[in-house]
């Protein structure tokens, strides 16, 4: 089936078909080869309710990739809803240059206090790839305004994910990125990941972090002088296919950035806000990184939000006479009030529902009822910190991403394995029913697959 752009006139007709075919011809999804979708159609959401999303012909999916991993108590949830009509009817948005406003304010103290201690100034921007261009560029800036104009380097871990804007991608390790638009980019290093999935035969996870935070210390030895920061995903890289490890590495390379003098920045966009178990994956090691980065679930999965925090040894350090010393970064949408509003509403949630420790009973059900699914013998590698599962399938089709995608909308689940990965990361909202039904149709698509 080939889409083809319709004249304005069919406009309400068929609003399942032709929103598909009007989506094809007029909106270019991201991340995505459009002609895939001539045989894999589309799939039109008219709304969303809890962890289900519904389309047009009534059918439901359960939202187990909380919507790229933003969404975290729900579709339309009726306190973050209210948050966000109150504000519309104060103050949809003002400028965050010269101007301030309650919302922004609010949020930024509030980060405060439940962050690791000392992160006390907040920058925000719209999405998490901003997030990490501002850390870079605040990170060499500071160094730069310290007389080390040198550090201009930054290291990431192999397979790491920061973002697709061209300054994100210098830190992001990702072959198929690196193919299309490494040119475009400025080459940093990458240092082997503590992921324990490429550990030895044996080798526990917290050994094997402990040998690749030496291979840190190895490059850091030679090369610190040029290195601005190291940037990391806390205990789990996502987009690596939820690979995890053991929060010692974090402890070690907090260690090791502060006797190299190069700054630690947590990209905590995808695991902080409750992901791991804990608000921050930081809290895990004990440990305040220089850079703590948030978006993604911040807003609750309403509205683009993020933010990067900071210690006032940073941020002393642009603090000056001169225009060119200070801080030279900017959007549109900074600080945005509705999604401060939509923030705020979040993290009232977290703590009227005492949600930390509600997940954690949940997390605990879980794993027991996908016991048999963990147990299946073409299930590999099973893990899970917090509200985090993932596995591998073994398997032998090639374009086994794409069929269990299929697959999991015919059994009501919306599943988006990376390669061989399969992951769930659900709303934080997510029944017992749900979580039945989440183990017992993805272990019937194992079977189907494997
Ligand atoms: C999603 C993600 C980003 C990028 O955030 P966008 O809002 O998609 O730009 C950066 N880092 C990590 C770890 C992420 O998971």
């Amino acid at each position: 089936m080939v889409y083809k752009a319709r004249s304005s006139s069919l406009t309400f007709a068929m609003p399942n078909t032709d929103l598909l075919a009007r989506s094809h011809a007029a909106v270019w999804h991201p991340c995505t080869q459009m002609k895939r979708h001539e045989t894999l159609p589309l799939v039109p959401i008219q709304r969303g309710q809890g962890a289900w999303l519904y389309d047009f012909d009534g059918n439901r999916y359960l939202d187990a990739v909380s919507s790229w991993w933003v969404n975290l108590f729900g579709h339309c949830n009726p306190r973050i809803n209210a948050a966000i009509t109150d504000q519309l009817g104060k103050l949809e948005h003002v400028m965050l240059a010269g101007f301030t406003h309650e919302p922004a304010v609010r949020l930024s103290e509030r980060l405060a206090q439940i962050a690791p201690a000392g992160l006390g100034h907040c920058f925000y921007a719209s999405d998490g790839a901003s997030a990490t261009e501002i850390a870079l560029k605040m990170s060499a800036h500071y160094w730069r305004n310290s007389g080390h104009a040198d550090k201009t380097q930054f290291i990431s871990l192999q397979n790491s994910y920061h973002g697709e804007t061209l300054g994100a991608l210098s830190v992001t390790d990702v072959a198929l990125f690196k193919d299309a638009y490494g040119a475009l980019v400025k080459q940093n290093a990458t240092v082997p990941s503590p992921d324990w999935r490429n550990a030895e035969a044996g080798e526990r996870a917290e050994d094997f972090a402990l040998r690749c935070a030496a291979q840190l210390e190895a490059h850091l030895q030679q090369h610190h002088e040029h290195i601005a920061a190291f940037i990391v995903e806390p205990l789990v890289q996502g987009a690596a296919g939820m690979a995890m490890h053991h929060p010692i590495y974090l402890r070690r390379a907090r260690k090791l950035c502060d006797e190299y003098k190069v700054h630690l920045i947590a990209d905590e966009i995808a695991v902080g806000m409750g992901r791991t178990g804990t608000m921050f994956a930081c809290e895990q090691a004990a440990i305040t990184p220089d850079f703590l980065l948030l978006s993604k679930g911040i807003t609750g999965g309403y509205l683009p939000l993020s933010v990067v925090m900071t210690t006032d040894n940073i941020y002393q350090a642009f603090y000056a006479d001169e225009v060119a010393r200070g801080f030279l970064h900017s959007h549109s949408y900074t600080g945005n009030p509705l999604a401060c509003r939509a923030a705020l509403a979040t993290l009232d949630i977290f703590a009227q529902d005492n949600a930390l420790h509600t997940n954690r009973a949940k997390a605990a059900y879980f794993n027991g009822i996908a016991e048999p699914l963990r147990a299946h013998p073409a299930v590999r590698n099973w893990r899970n910190t917090g509200m985090i599962w993932a596995f591998e399938i073994e398997h032998t089709h090639a374009d086994f991403a794409q069929r269990c995608f299929a697959l999991g909308l015919q059994n009501e689940l919306l599943l988006r394995p990376m390669g061989n990965t399969v992951y769930f990361m659900p709303p934080y909202i997510i029944g017992e029913a749900e979580m039945q039904l989440l183990a017992e149709r993805t272990l019937k698509i194992v079977e189907m697959l494997a």
